[in-house]
């Protein structure tokens, strides 16, 4: 009989075991807690956690980049909640797609997304003028709106307390999300801008696990907006986006960045809680239960704030069950809502998620990350849940008390 042994030499096992942030294969136990964790568990194909750490272990390289694992793999670290010894699942993952033989499984829309966010600044390759044309364009809209020709969409400012950025999908198919963040930036009565260097929060660069790439993606911002001399850089509502920029941010880049991070759920509390908006708790009346995006919640941290602004939008707030640390992924991480060729594979991965959302039995869900937003609205079309699903912040924009002053 042959013998099991470990190859420390082999590509993906020799980029790991260097830091002691979890990814010390060497020490997996084999007990496979991580693989009862994972929420593909229940459905057909997905990871085997257990399994891509062993054949990473043993040097299986080619046999792990074809089983398809690494790609259909959320990076949502549920698995590693529980591992005896803190074996992190996204880190183990990132490693294996980073290596030069795992290059051809790369989803097509990935590639092409981050040549065009490193050529353009911007994963949909718009331009530096037509991101000013839509800007203007929508300037205009605000302002007779808000019947204030002041009420504008400003960039490239300089100074000034605020700069947003947004997600990709606020500049192309879902542009009434960047005019509602508007909104808030012109109730706050602070200056604020958007910079036409880059237009973009996503760093598709930490997808493919490529540090160098995923660096480069963060300066990008880090120099604009210090150009710019922004005091706080305030980020859409993306999961990934907050843990690149917020919560990874110093060590990718090695040194402090000259500007404070907030998310747009943690902005729009404090201007709640200062008195400069109100919102009306009866916007909805009736509970809204939220999902908490891995990113943000289990990789992040943050539970409270999108939950304490929900509270002043509805009735009352009730979790998932379960929630927080121990949430269950919506479906779509990792990658996955960026492959176009992904969709019946989120709606297996989106199963568990699905049953949560239907035992909650709830008619409205929020949620603090676009493209979870994204996943639970297609999720709930393809299982027919007759649940509305919200951002935090847009649900915020619909509670605002007075629009227009
Ligand atoms: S839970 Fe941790 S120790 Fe156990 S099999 Fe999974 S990676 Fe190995
Ligand atoms: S999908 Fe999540 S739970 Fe499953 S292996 Fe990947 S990180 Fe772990």
């Amino acid at each position: 009989m042959s013998k099991a042994t470990l190859r420390d030499e082999a590509p993906i096992f020799s980029l790991l075991n260097k830091s002691e942030k979890g990814d010390n294969i060497s020490e997996c136990l084999t007990c496979g807690v991580c693989s009862s964790r994972c929420s593909w568990y229940d459905g057909e194909g997905g990871p085997v956690p257990r399994q891509i750490v062993r054949m990473a272990q043993l040097g299986l390289d080619e046999l792990l980049i074809e089983s398809g694992m690494l790609w259909d793999c959320m990076l949502c670290n549920r698995c590693t909640e529980e591992c005896p010894v803190g074996i992190s699942m996204e880190q183990v993952v990132r490693r294996a797609r980073s290596i030069k033989a795992a290059a051809h499984i790369v989803p097509e829309d990935l590639s092409k997304g981050i040549k065009n966010r490193l050529e353009l600044g911007d994963v949909n390759a718009l331009t530096k003028e037509e991101f000013v044309e839509t800007v203007e364009w929508l300037s205009e809209e605000l302002s007779d709106e808000m019947g204030d020709p002041e009420a504008i969409i400003p960039y490239d400012q300089k100074g000034t307390r605020f700069l947003y950025l947004p997600n990709p999908r606020e500049l192309g198919i879902n542009l009434l999300h960047l005019t509602a963040m508007a909104r808030l930036f012109y109730l706050f009565k602070e200056p604020w801008t958007m910079s036409s260097r880059h237009t973009d929060v996503t760093n598709w660069g930490y997808f493919i696990g490529k540090d160098d790439i995923c660096r480069k993606m963060a300066l990008q911002i880090v120099e604009a907006a210090e150009e710019l001399e922004a005091d706080t850089l305030v980020l859409s509502e993306c999961g990934h986006g907050y843990f690149v920029l917020k919560t990874l941010l110093e060590d990718l880049i090695g040194r402090k960045p000259r500007f404070n991070v907030v998310a747009m759920p943690e902005l729009t509390l404090q201007m709640v809680e200062n008195g400069v908006i109100e919102l009306d708790p009866k916007t909805i009346d009736e509970p809204v239960a939220y999902h908490d995006p891995c990113n943000l919640g289990r990789k992040s941290g943050m539970y409270e704030i999108p939950r304490k602004l929900l509270s002043f939008c509805c009735k009352e707030v009730v979790d998932l069950t379960p929630n927080r640390e121990h949430a269950i992924c919506c479906g779509a991480g990792g990658g996955l809502v960026q492959d176009s060729n992904s969709v019946n594979r989120r709606m297996i991965a989106g199963k568990p998620k699905a049953e949560q959302i239907k035992a909650a039995n709830v008619k409205h869900l929020a949620t603090a990350c676009l493209s979870c937003h994204r996943q639970l609205g297609e999720l709930v079309k393809h299982d027919d849940l007759g649940v509305k699903v919200h951002t935090v912040v847009s649900l915020a924009v619909e509670a605002l008390v007075t629009k227009n002053s």
